[in-house]
Order: C-alpha cells, then structure tokens, then sequence
C-alpha cells in the first residue's frame, strides 16, 4: 500500500529505532503514537527529566547571558540559546541547547542533548546526529560534533561527521516507505523488545504465527535463511532435529536451535552435554521463558 499522501514528522526517536529493530520504527512513524509504559524506559525518561532541569539551572548560572532558542537570535550569534526545536521539511529535532562556536569566520552552532544516564552509548549518538542534521539544514553547514551531557553532569563532546550518511540512508529508505517502494519491515522479535512500547502485540503476533524469532538467540540472517529452505515456523523447525552421535556432540559447542524448538514443542527438556553435570539425586528449578518454572530431579 502506498503512504505517498501522508506526510509524517520524522524525529530522533524514530532514526534511532531503525538502528534497533525496522518494524518498530515504521510502527511509529506509521502506526498510532503509543507511549511506552515499560518500567525501564520509564525510569529513563524521569531521570533524563531530572538532568534536563539540573544542567539548564547550570547554564543560568554560567552563562546568563543565554537565550531561549530563536532564528532571529541564532542570527544574532548569541553564545548559548536553549531549548531548540528545529524543523526542517518533514524532519524535527529537539537540541536542549546550542552553543556557538568559538573563532569561526561565520555563525555557526553545535548542538547539545542531556540524558539521563551516566554511560553515553550507540543510540545517544545516533540521536545527537539527527539533531545535528536537522540543524544543519537551518544554519546552512554541517557541525562535525556535538555534546551528549549525561545525568552525572559530565559532557561528551562527540563526533557525529561520520553518522551523517546513515541518516541520509534512513531518510531515503522512509520515502521508499512511504512512496510505497519498499515494503513493511517483517516482525523478527530481538533483544530489543523488552524495551519496546510494541512488545505485546509483536509476542502476541509471533505466537499465532509460531515464529522462528520466538526461539530467541536466531539472528534474522538465520531465519531468512531458513525461510528459503521452506521452513517458517518453530514446529516445522522442531522436526530437522537430528541427534548426533556423541563424540560429534561433544566436539560440538554450536547452539542447536531445531532442538530448543523440539524441547518447546514436547513441553519437555533436553540436556546436550552431561559433562560436568553429575548431579543425581538432586532437585534442580529450572526457570526460561518458555518453560516457566519446571523442578525437577535428575536420576
Ligand atoms: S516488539 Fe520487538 S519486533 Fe516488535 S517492534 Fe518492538 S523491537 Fe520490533
């Protein structure tokens, strides 16, 4: 279906969801906006509320001279604005603050984003580049860095020169989408769903259908290639289990995901190596996802 008519405001978080899983990306830039009420993303999201307000008290503090975000001040040069919603065609960003730089020939600001946690990863630098691009295209050139200040008050200067080729990429593969050139992300649940607001409706979906991704561990390389082999679900992948002869297992260390699927499908558990397992007698709980909680003795 084309999605040429609908013009949707793309931002950081949908760029930064694309890195983590395609369909949850497309779901928010397609789908109805749903919040995400998972306890840790919760959590996240008070404390990067909290830092916000701590660093831009600072600010005051060391720089009164700065000013609430506008084009006319930008233009102006005003050392630090803050709070800068910058737009540009259908791209939106929020910078919590920009600060011009120092001895340049022309006016021009990096941007600065605050979360709430100490450690500064991959996804706040994603975020930062996105912002950055925005940006860019209000001031008229690129800034090669930009700062991630994390909730212990510590600013990252951070390069983001070289992230702007994948927002480039992810713009484009947006307009595939919504030209209706490019498909709908396929759903492979991984690791990233605890995280996610789709979580239930992916888990729910995964199991009518008896995805392959339910098995957990199997990268999407994996069950494409299973996929051309004519296998689509956890069941028929449970029956291409074949035990080996035991020396070959024990030479053995690769993860046999046709015999978890086996495991699942019987309800039952099944130990590959007993090596270093000489626990007869004993009761022993067992707790995964799939099996909920099993105690059992090993005789
Ligand atoms: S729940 Fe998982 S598969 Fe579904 S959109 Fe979120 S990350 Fe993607």
């Amino acid at each position: 279906m084309s999605n040429e008519h609908i013009k949707r405001i793309i931002t950081p978080e949908i760029f930064v969801a694309y890195s983590q899983c395609k369909l949850k990306s497309f779901s928010l830039l397609f789908g109805d906006k749903k919040e995400n009420h998972n306890e840790y993303a919760v959590v996240l999201d008070e404390k990067t509320r909290i830092a916000k307000l701590d660093y831009l008290n600072e600010i005051d503090k060391k720089h009164p001279d700065s000013r609430p975000y506008s084009t006319t001040e930008m233009k102006r040069g005003i050392h630090s604005l803050v709070g800068a919603n910058l737009l540009f065609g259908n791209t939106q960003a929020y910078a919590d603050f920009l600060r011009k730089i120092k001895n340049s020939s022309y006016i021009q600001y990096i941007p600065g984003i605050i979360v709430g946690s100490h450690k500064i990863n991959k996804e706040h630098k994603l975020w930062l580049s996105f912002v950055a691009y925005v940006l860019s295209k209000t001031q008229g050139i690129r800034p090669n860095y930009g700062t991630v200040t994390g909730g212990n008050m510590r600013t990252h200067r951070v390069k983001i020169e070289y992230l702007y080729q994948k927002v480039e990429q992810f713009l484009r593969k947006v307009k595939a989408w919504e030209t209706g050139r490019t498909e709908a992300p396929e759903m492979f649940l991984n690791r990233h769903c605890p995280y996610c607001q789709f979580q239930r409706e992916c888990e729910l979906e995964a199991k009518k259908r008896d995805h392959l991704s339910q098995l957990r561990g199997m990268s999407e390389k994996e069950i494409v290639a299973l996929n051309k082999r004519g296998i689509f679900t956890a069941t028929q992948l449970s029956y291409t289990y074949r035990p080996r002869k035991s020396r070959q297992v024990l030479n053995s260390r690769k993860y046999k995901h046709a015999l978890k699927a086996l495991a699942i499908r019987n309800n039952n558990i099944y130990i590959v190596d007993q090596q270093g397992f000489n626990v007869s007698g004993k009761k022993y709980l067992l707790m995964s996802k799939e099996f909920q909680i099993r105690i059992f003795t090993i005789l």
